[in-house]
Formats: C-alpha cells, sequence, structure tokens
C-alpha cells in the first residue's frame, strides 16, 4: 500500500475555522507534523503520532513529513491559515522537486484554510473589496531591496495591500521602513487595520490611519491591511467603524 500526504490548513485559530475537510482528514492522519503550537490546538486523538518541531526547520519537517508517507504512512503536515500562502505547501513542492524520484509518485493532497488576511478582513467590514496583493515582511527568504520595490509597485497600481510576517525580534525595523514606504504613495488618511490573534482568545482588532499606526502595536501575530486611496472609513455610534474598498474604481491609478 502507497503512503500519502496531506498537507492541511488549520485556519487562523480554534476550530470554528476548521473546515470540515480538514478534520476528516486529520482525523484519518496516522502520523501529524507540524509547529508545536499548531498541533497543540487539534484534539488529542488516540493511536496518531505527532512530531512537532520548531518554526524554522520547515525544510527538514517537509522532507521528513514525504519520507513517512514514501514508507507507507498516511501522514498530515498542518499549517496555521493556508497551507499555500507563505507556508508549508510551497516547501513541501520545493521538496518534491529536489528530492528522490519516488516522491513524484507519492498521493499529495493540499486542504486549504481561511488565511490570516480574509479573517481579518471579515472582522472590520470589507477592506479588500476591490483589487488587493499580500506582501511578506520577512526578509529571510528574499532581500529588503526586492521588498521595497514590491512595495511601491503594489502601492502605486492601487492595490490594498495585506502584510504577513510584519514584525519579529530579528526584524525588528522593516515594518516603520515599509510603512514610511507607503506614505510616499498613499493619503495619510488611508484607512490601516492590524488584526492581531484573530480567530483565538487573545484577539485584538485596531482601524487606524496610515499617518498615525504605530509600528510597535504590531507583533508576529498580527496581520495588516493597509488601504488604498479608495478604502473608506464609516464611523458607527457605539460601534467599531466598518473599512470597505468600493467594488468600483475609476481610471486614475490610485
Ligand atoms: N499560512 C498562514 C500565514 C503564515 S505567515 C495564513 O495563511 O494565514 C505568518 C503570518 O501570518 C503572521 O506573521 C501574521 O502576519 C499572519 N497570521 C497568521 N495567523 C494569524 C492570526 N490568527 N491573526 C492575525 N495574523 C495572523
Amino acid at each position: 500500500m502507497t503512503g500519502r500526504l496531506v498537507v492541511v490548513g488549520l485556519g487562523p485559530g480554534d476550530s470554528r475555522y476548521l473546515t470540515p475537510e480538514a478534520q476528516s482528514m486529520l482525523a484519518a492522519a496516522e502520523v501529524v507534523f507540524g509547529y508545536g503550537p499548531y498541533l497543540d490546538r487539534l484534539p488529542s486523538q488516540p493511536n496518531q503520532q505527532r512530531f512537532s518541531s520548531d518554526n524554522r526547520e520547515e525544510r527538514a519537517r517537509a522532507a521528513a513529513a514525504l519520507g513517512w508517507a514514501a514508507a507507507g504512512a498516511n501522514v498530515a503536515l498542518v499549517s496555521g491559515g493556508d497551507p499555500g500562502v507563505f507556508a508549508m505547501a510551497a516547501v513541501v513542492c520545493q521538496e518534491i522537486e529536489s528530492g528522490p524520484a519516488a516522491w513524484r509518485d507519492l498521493d499529495v493532497v493540499f486542504v486549504p484554510g481561511v488565511t490570516a488576511m480574509l479573517a481579518v478582513a471579515a472582522r472590520i467590514g470589507a477592506p479588500l473589496g476591490q483589487d488587493f496583493c499580500a506582501i511578506s515582511l520577512s526578509d529571510n527568504l528574499k532581500p529588503w531591496d526586492l521588498i521595497e520595490r514590491r512595495l511601491d509597485a503594489a502601492a502605486s497600481a492601487g492595490l490594498v495591500i495585506a502584510l504577513y510576517n510584519p514584525i519579529s525580534r530579528a526584524r525588528p525595523w522593516q515594518l516603520g521602513a515599509a510603512l514610511e514606504r507607503l506614505r510616499i504613495h498613499l493619503p495619510a488618511t488611508t484607512p490601516v487595520v492590524l488584526g492581531r490573534a484573530v480567530g483565538r482568545s487573545d484577539e485584538r482588532i485596531a482601524a487606524t490611519t496610515l499617518d498615525t499606526v504605530d509600528p510597535a502595536a504590531a507583533d508576529m501575530a498580527t496581520l495588516i491591511i493597509v488601504g488604498s486611496a479608495q478604502t473608506r472609513m464609516i464611523d458607527r455610534p457605539g460601534r467599531p467603524p466598518l473599512i470597505y474598498t468600493p467594488r468600483s474604481a475609476t481610471g486614475a491609478p490610485t
């Protein structure tokens, strides 16, 4: 019998965001690989082996999961959010491309999950209501000047921008530099949303503007949405504001 590798997205937080497909794939798995805190979120299951690993050991984790599947096991590899968004699905593909030829023969399935930008957007209205993009601010895997060029291009094209991996202890200045860069292109009043740990008990959502947003208000668990010049904020008495980007655009670039 040949094994199988299922790359599963857990969504942003608690089990409400776990799709029925992800749930049944996880229940069927004999072996589960993942970053420790993600494994902790899963209901315990008898006779299921679990291997937690450090977040930085992505390639080794993908290779180990493929190795178990090649040996005949039904293996799940979990990612927060969606596995295809700045996460393990691409690492698995890379390992298959560069690994033993037998791995190309494996049954590999990718199960989507709710990615952080969609969960944050849903908390505040419809900031992604029109054209948008997602940029990771991590310069571990790409040079900072490429990130700056992408920020310039996205903002000047009028795209709403979702910023993943905004800040960490090892990358303390990048978010401030990115916001400075965006201020060159966008009005000071451009709405900005900070969504922290969405879907978890310590969730926090804040709406602010590009001129006042404080990089220190973000951490590794924060997803930031920077609007375009067309993004609007509706104040509401006694309720949080709604932020949305109208579905129609004028011909002007921003
Ligand atoms: N695959 C994940 C993203 C991994 S990159 C997904 O699809 O969501 C890690 C980054 O995702 C974090 O630095 C943060 O920017 C964002 N993120 C992940 N979970 C989040 C959550 N629950 N709330 C807010 N942002 C989150």
